[in-house]
């Protein structure tokens, strides 16, 4: 395994602390920045990761969904505060995208920003498909 591969604890959650949640992934962050309606409107830096990789610790009684369009994407914001620190994008309806803005900065060693370009969605989701395998 590279280092690059190497997963740690990051922690994070909503702005009010009602939502909190644990996610593995390297201490080098490589984040997804879409250029889609809603993405735009909330700055939401992407993390995505497989299920497996992350885990609601508090909250789910103060979560609250959001759809729209295809409604593949289940957009959960928190009931309380309003900030969606994570949610089921529609890329990957297999695992989760954690909002970096709502991770706790401590265990962050770099953030690497790629553009995901929602014009050519197709082509976009093929370059990040393999996010949530394994
Ligand atoms: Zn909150």
């Amino acid at each position: 395994m590279t280092q690059a591969a190497q997963r740690i604890v990051h922690r994070g959650g909503c702005h009010c602390g009602a939502v909190r949640f644990e996610v593995d992934a390297p201490a080098a962050i490589e984040a997804l920045e879409c250029n889609c309606s809603i993405c735009r409107a909330t700055g939401f830096l992407h993390l995505i990761v497989p299920a497996s990789r992350f885990r609601l610790l508090a909250g789910a009684d103060a979560l609250r969904a959001y759809t729209f369009n295809t409604g593949t994407a289940r957009h959960l914001f928190c009931g309380i505060c309003g900030v969606k620190s994570f949610y089921v994008p529609r890329s990957h309806p297999d695992g989760y995208s954690v909002n970096v803005r709502c991770l706790e900065p401590g265990t962050i060693e770099s953030l690497t920003i790629r553009e995901f370009d929602d014009t050519r969605r197709t082509e976009s989701e093929a370059r990040v498909r393999h996010l949530t395998a394994g």
